[in-house]
């Protein structure tokens, strides 16, 4: 920065920086007992504005090996060296601000912050709080970022060190040494083996959380680890009433039971629940904004404020998502890393046919929840009427859930075989049509395949997720059901008309009692994540750097 400094005696834009450059040895001798100078220092001792120093020290050396090769460098390269612009290089050489600022600016972007510099001649109270301020938004910084890392890169990275880490992050060592430290002091974090250089990862089960399908009539509930495994055998509770209120009570009961049992021993804290249910869910929110399977007698739920009401209830942090988009976010978990991907759920029974999409590691919830809605996707503008607005038509869900697949057959076999099969009522009825020979049941899968197999190949047009995962139901998407081999091979038929041959990995898994209730501890999960000092009391909240004011006198 001194050459900076320097470089001020020049006048023209263009000026050779070059005889700047050659007078870097020896350092200039500090100003004294400067007040600037000392309290940069006291910002220097925190992790954050280290990282700033080392990041301008970085950009300094760049600069010199510029003018070394060249002999002479512009005031444009000198901007773009120090990752700024023209004029503000302009305004260092002119004198109008002092080049150390620019140092004490980094650290304010790298927390995302903007930076207000008053001058005063206040005493020491002023001080303090600056640097108190300053180590606390870098200490909660680091932390979140670190614990994030080791949970995301666990599949595909495994345990990490210290440099791992340093390098992922772009922090300095010395940084993340502190915050790893910190972390294992806590709990949080472990050191895998003896070997050297020592590798991290998190306790998986030094947080745990409450995993809750919430279905018309059921609840089903898990306890898991940070990787939304069951650390608990599931628990199903009946709902006698659908009245929000009771299921509420329901809710707030289980979680009673789970919080107060004694046999989870010492080391371990409930941080937080995740419910996951069939309707639209405002993702910020966490209000239930319409779902046609939880139906009172005055109609489905509207407009339940499901998430807060829960929060209030249990006094644990809580979040709310739509089934479909819960088991992308448990995906997400799964396979690590930063990615987009798509779930699509056809639901075990009925008319759901869902789906959640990830895009770079972020739920996409879309206008009142809307993102990801496969099954509203428009096959046929003449066909079966749907049930997502009045007067719809030919939804994919209309020819491809549960219950279109069922009604599908028992059209056909009533106009084309009369006196044939009997009609199917359920699925596993249809399917054993299938596994019998019944040609009608077996081309109603096929297209009914096909249509989905054409739906994901738009999908993947418009957003090109890395991976596709259909879950649902063994009869469509089982190893051994012949009705789901029919199906799956018309599903990936569609995969060689995705524009441009590019590749998707498409995934079949078969819908479990307790897929849903682990992808809401999921979904619960990656709201930690974001957001860990929300959740847990003991995560140190990244203080709110609005203002910093710069005490001394210059
Ligand atoms: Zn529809």
């Amino acid at each position: 920065m001194d050459e900076l400094a320097t470089a001020s005696e020049h006048q023209k834009p263009d000026e050779d920086y070059a005889s700047a450059a050659r007078r870097e040895q020896p350092p200039p001798e500090p100003r004294g007992e400067d007040d600037l100078d000392q309290m940069l220092a006291e910002v220097a001792a925190s992790p954050v504005a280290r990282l700033a120093f080392e990041d301008a020290q970085a950009r300094e050396n760049l600069l010199l090996e510029l003018v070394r090769a060249r002999g002479t460098t512009s005031q444009r390269e000198v901007a773009i060296a120090m990752g700024t612009t023209q004029s503000a290089v302009s305004d260092i050489e002119n004198g109008r601000v002092d080049p150390r600022f620019s140092t004490v600016q980094r650290l304010a972007r790298a927390v995302h912050r903007r930076l207000e510099f008053r001058v005063s001649d206040e005493q020491d109270d002023q001080h303090g709080r600056l640097k108190n301020e300053t180590a606390a938004v870098g200490s909660g910084y680091t932390l979140t970022k670190v614990l994030t890392t080791l949970v995301r890169q666990q599949p595909t990275r495994g345990s990490q060190s210290y440099i791992d880490l340093s390098r992922r992050l772009q922090l300095p060592e010395v940084v993340v040494r502190d915050t790893v430290d910190r972390m294992q002091q806590t709990g949080w974090v472990t050191r895998v083996d003896d070997i050297e250089p020592a590798r991290f990862g998190v306790r998986e089960d030094r947080g745990l959380v409450i995993g809750i399908s919430l279905s018309h009539r059921q609840i089903q509930c898990v306890l898991t680890n940070l990787r939304a495994t069951a650390v608990r055998a599931e628990k199903v509770v009946p709902l006698g009433s659908m009245a929000p209120d009771d299921v509420v009570d329901s809710i707030a009961q289980v979680v009673d039971e789970l919080r107060s049992d004694k046999s989870l021993g010492q080391g371990h804290e409930i941080v937080g629940l995740g419910v996951a249910l069939a309707g639209l869910v405002d993702g910020p929110t966490g209000e239930v904004v319409f779902a046609p399977d939880l139906r009172t007698d005055e109609g489905p739920w509207r407009h339940v404020s499901l998430e807060s009401i829960l929060q209030d209830r249990t006094g644990l942090v809580t979040a709310v998502e739509n089934d479909a988009n819960a088991l992308a976010l448990h995906e997400y978990l799964l396979q690590g890393e930063e990615q987009s991907l798509a779930v699509v759920l056809i639901s075990r029974s009925g008319e759901g046919l869902g789906g959640g999409l990830v895009v770079n590691g972020s739920l996409a919830h879309g206008i009142g929840g809307i993102s990801g809605e496969i099954g509203h996707i428009v096959v046929d503008p003449e066909g079966p009427p749907c049930r997502c607005r009045e007067g719809a038509r030919g939804c994919l869900e209309t020819y491809v859930s549960p219950s279109a697949i069922v009604r599908q057959i028992g059209e056909r076999i009533r106009q084309i075989e009369k006196g044939g099969d009997v009609p199917p009522t359920s699925l596993q009825e249809a399917a054993e049509l299938v596994a019998r020979g019944n040609q009608s049941a077996t081309s109603v899968f096929r297209s009914a395949g096909r249509k989905l197999g054409k739906a994901l190949t738009d999908l993947t047009s418009v957003f090109g997720p890395n991976r596709i995962v259909l879950y649902g139901p063994a009869e469509l998407l089982g190893d051994e059901a012949i009705s789901a081999k029919a199906f799956l091979r018309e599903v990936r038929s569609g995969e060689a008309n995705i524009a441009f041959a590019v590749k998707v990995d498409m995934m079949p898994k078969v819908l479990s009692e307790t897929s849903v209730a682990c992808a809401a501890a999921a979904t619960a999960v990656h709201y930690f994540l974001d957001q860990p000092w929300r959740w847990v009391k003991s995560f140190e909240r990244p203080a709110e750097l609005s203002q910093m004011a710069l005490v001394g006198a210059l």
